[in-house]
């Protein structure tokens, strides 16, 4: 049995806003689960009736097969990190720290040692005695965190933990907070609208948009295997291409250059497109420059290249239509000059332009 089950979950705001729709995920003890999105579609409602501080207006949460939507967040054994920390700013780390257990009449050697515990996994031993001011944005989000692990409750949830730290220290909390979930183990739903911290830290992807949920996968899965356009074009850096064309004889045409979409499609599936609009998509770091066999051949034109260091950006038009590439930084070509690239049959996605579903098979398995 799931250790959490969302079944149906709907959220109706008092002024009659729906703001979740039919939310339905099941979480396994341990896993590290991302609600990712743009702003507004949902993550922060959703996770705050899992928190049991937003009630559920329809659906059914339960904890180990047992409904929840009644109990009140203690009772629920779920701990909440927030975007604002939220610390003590007149009671020192210790003392931040300790501060649940004491509520709770937990033993005060027990205190000192969970204390002591959870400041050395999390790096903050020597600013026990420091108040929250004289940390830094970093320091202070590892106490947040600290406050939340030194419970030991089933479930840690986090809203947009890393918002307010410079993107610098948001690398390193997001591989400290990745490291901290391989130590404890505990079951944690992380909120944010950021498809990297998504990407790097979960073991499971919910993508959200106004409400509904898009799908869920692994990172693996949600890159290589986008079920619709707004998948598709969400997860990945620069964004997947998607260029619009119309069907003609099983064959596309691409600002000129004639794509036999038979080589990516079904004949069953391509006969049904005939005519139609469909849209073609390819990832910037899914070309190779140049000729290549068992890969559609492109002529662009180079309007701008970015050299970010580890690659380089070139975006180029294709006809009327504009695209990224992303190439080796060695392999920059000049501004204003025709090219000529490469993308593999194998990294070709085609989408209904009216459903807006992906239609080509799934790439990996
Ligand atoms: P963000 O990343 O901006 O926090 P989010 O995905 O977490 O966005 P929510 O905060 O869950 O989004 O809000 C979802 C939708 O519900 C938004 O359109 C928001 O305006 C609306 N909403 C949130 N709280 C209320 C409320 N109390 N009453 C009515 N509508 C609300």
């Amino acid at each position: 049995m799931a250790y959490l089950t969302l079944k149906n979950i709907n959220k109706i705001y008092p002024n009659g806003f729906h703001a979740v729709h039919d939310f339905n995920l099941e979480i396994e003890r341990g896993e590290f689960i991302v609600f990712v999105g743009p702003s507004g579609c949902g993550k922060s409602t959703t996770l705050r009736m899992i928190a049991g501080l937003e009630n559920i207006s329809k659906g059914d949460f339960l904890i180990d097969g047992v409904r929840a939507n009644d109990k009140g967040p203690r009772e629920r054994q779920i701990a909440m990190v927030f975007q604002s920390y939220a610390l003590y700013p007149h009671m020192s780390v210790y003392d931040n720290l300790a501060f649940g257990l004491t509520l709770q009449g937990v033993d005060e050697d027990v205190i000192e040692e969970r204390v002591l515990k959870t400041a050395k996994i999390l790096g903050l031993t020597e600013y026990l005695d420091r108040k929250p001011r004289a940390l830094s944005g970093g320091q202070r989000q590892r106490v947040a965190v600290g406050r939340a692990i030194i419970r030991k409750v089933g479930v840690f949830l986090m809203d947009e933990p890393l918002s307010n730290l410079d993107a610098k220290q948001r690398v390193t909390m997001r591989s400290e907070i990745t490291q901290i979930h391989r130590e404890t183990k505990a079951t944690t739903i992380y909120v944010t609208h950021d498809q990297t911290e998504a990407m790097t830290m979960a073991d499971r992807i919910v993508v959200m948009k106004d409400g509904y949920i898009q799908q869920v996968g692994t990172p693996y899965e949600l890159y290589f295997n986008p079920v619709n356009l707004f998948v598709a074009g969400f997860i990945g850096e620069p964004p997947m291409n998607f260029i619009t064309a119309t069907v003609s004889e099983g064959k596309v045409s691409v600002g000129g250059n004639v794509l036999d979409l038979q080589h990516v499609l079904s004949k069953e599936k391509l006969d049904s497109y005939e005519g139609k609009e469909i849209v073609v998509g390819f990832r910037p770091e899914g070309i190779v420059l140049g000729e290549q066999s068992d890969a559609y051949g492109i002529d662009a034109f180079v309007e701008l290249t970015e050299l970010l260091g580890d690659n380089t950006n070139v975006y180029v038009n294709i006809g009327e239509d504009r695209a990224i590439l992303k190439v080796d930084p060695h392999d920059t070509p000049k501004t204003d000059v025709n090219i000529r690239f490469s993308i593999p049959y194998d990294n070709v996605y085609l989408f209904d332009k009216d459903t807006e579903q992906v239609v080509t098979e799934p790439k990996r398995k």
